[in-house]
């Protein structure tokens, strides 16, 4: 069982722990914990474990402090779960370089699902696959080079700031992008562009891309925090 994913559990609250443990264990994970910061820090570099489960409120230092630390060398998958529902702490661990956020109390299955994307993008990365080439998600589909968009077949005519926003959320599946980020990747760091603007843009690329805008299916709103484009990797195509 020794190829089994290894994740680190950093999280002082010992019966989160033991739950999570539990549940990890079940799921054929090989499990490390970390009580602190610090602790945390060495067993990362020590045992370059697939994905991290990171408890923002730790009794030595923020977790925000342990993201920043841990992505100076490594890109290994962070996932925050925290007891934090604040947006603004959300987008900091994002900013800072995690992957993603779980907010306690959390479902088992949703933690799973999230677990499993992170270890899928966590490959990909580590694997470097060219960006270039295609993304099929669901109906979605993006070829990267001809620069062509499709939904279930069609042609979706973007502009050229709706396609790079929708390639920019496509080429993180599966994780939150914060505005900040966005704006800072699709603008540039003008200061003129602000969260209403890229509002305006996604609003548009809902109508585009989305059998209902109101209840989208390929890019969610993470409210406050930023969007995501939903992981359709298990569904069948039609
Ligand atoms: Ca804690």
């Amino acid at each position: 069982m020794n190829n089994m994913p290894l994740i680190l559990l950093i999280e002082d609250d010992k019966a989160i722990v033991n739950f999570m443990n539990t549940v990890l264990c079940a799921n054929q994970y090989r499990v490390l914990q970390a009580r602190t910061g610090r602790e945390a820090i060495a067993l990362i570099s020590s045992h370059c474990p697939d994905a991290i489960l990171l408890d923002l409120g730790l009794p030595d230092m923020d977790g925000v402090e342990v993201i920043r630390t841990v992505r100076q060398w490594t890109q290994v998958p962070i996932l925050v779960v925290s007891a934090r529902s604040r947006e603004q702490e959300k987008v900091d661990a994002l900013d800072a370089g995690a992957d993603d956020y779980v907010t306690k109390p959390f479902g088992t299955a949703e933690l799973l699902a999230r677990i499993r994307t992170a270890l899928r993008h966590g490959a990909q990365e580590s694997g470097r696959e060219p960006l270039g080439g295609k993304l099929q998600n669901g109906g979605l589909a993006i070829d990267f080079e001809s620069r062509q968009v499709t939904v279930d077949g069609k042609d979706v005519h973007l502009t050229h700031i709706e396609y790079k926003i929708v390639t920019l959320i496509a080429r993180h599946l599966g994780k939150v992008l914060t505005y900040d980020y966005i704006i800072r990747n699709v603008w540039g760091s003008r200061p003129t562009v602000d969260n209403q603007i890229l509002r305006v843009n996604m609003a548009n690329i809902r109508r585009k891309i989305e059998k209902n805008p109101a209840e989208p299916q390929y890019i969610i709103t993470e409210t406050g925090v930023g969007y995501r484009m939903v992981d359709n990797a298990g569904e069948t195509p039609e």
